[in-house]
């Protein structure tokens, strides 16, 4: 969600993923969870990694996206739900996660809790360790949940950014192979996407792919490194944005990398 690998999309990350055999740590789970995929008859899935809480958190984050009061995780971790009418929430976002859900890919969810490598959500492709002629393309998503729990600011770009739009971000990479953006000052196809759903969710929209420093006087003896993303929605009368702003400390977070790799291409 905040930053992938810049520049590299994500077909040609698969493609990488492919030639040098990468085995993520969870490889062996695979095969026990087509099983459960089969089970479950749901694509996307949770390892057993992601606690009841985390899945009830998540799950609750997609209900009121999608509107879907019946939108949860079975026993067995497989993401169910969309069978009845929908009160609120995105049509776009529900249309796009039923196509997940029952779509030709096997999408497993993972708890990648304070892992200095991911900031709030990645997707990787995945390999079957086994068998593997014949079974369907297989990503994990790694989810960040304390991530989240670091960000602060308005109320209202607060409900635009948390683990469920995060998880919709990794989807549409999944599904679309849509690229983020590549300089400052845009959201990215990806985002673009998403900011569809939050649009009818009536929710303001994701001005940036890349969050920028909080303009304060910078003082190197500061542990923290507080930065800002802009959201921002259509007011009455027309042309008028309304600006929201999200605040965490990036040396908690993680993604300064990739954004120092931008700041020197400009
Ligand atoms: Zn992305």
């Amino acid at each position: 969600m905040l930053p992938r690998s810049q520049g590299i999309s994500f077909s040609k990350v698969a493609r990488v993923a492919c030639v040098v055999a990468i085995v993520l740590p969870f490889g062996s789970c695979l095969s026990s969870n087509l099983i459960k995929a089969a089970e479950s008859q749901s694509h996307i899935l949770c390892r057993d990694n992601i606690s009841n809480v985390r899945r009830q958190e998540l799950a609750g984050k997609l209900r009121k996206i999608t509107g879907w009061s019946d939108l949860d995780f079975d026993p067995s971790g497989g993401l169910h739900g969309g069978h009845g009418s929908a009160t609120g929430g995105s049509k776009t976002a529900r249309e796009f996660l039923a196509g997940v859900m029952r779509g030709p890919a096997v999408v497993v969810l993972e708890d990648a809790s304070k892992n200095p490598d991911v900031a709030f959500c990645r997707v990787n492709p995945a390999r079957w360790t086994k068998d593997a002629e014949g079974k369907p393309a297989a990503y994990v998503v790694q989810i960040d949940f304390s991530d989240f729990e670091q960000v602060t600011g308005d109320e209202r770009a607060l409900e635009a950014f948390d683990v469920g739009w995060g998880l919709l971000h990794e989807l549409d990479h999944v599904v679309n192979d849509s690229p983020d953006a590549n300089s400052l000052g845009e959201a990215g196809e990806c985002e673009d996407h998403i900011n569809q759903m939050r649009s009818e969710c009536n929710l303001p929209q994701r001005a940036d792919y890349y969050f920028t420093p909080l303009p304060l006087t910078p003082d190197p003896v500061f542990i923290t490194r507080l930065v800002r993303l802009g959201f921002e929605q259509e007011q009455t009368p027309p042309n008028k944005k309304k600006r929201y702003w999200l605040v965490w400390d990036a040396n908690a977070v993680g993604g300064l990398d990739v954004q120092k790799q931008i700041a020197s291409l400009r």
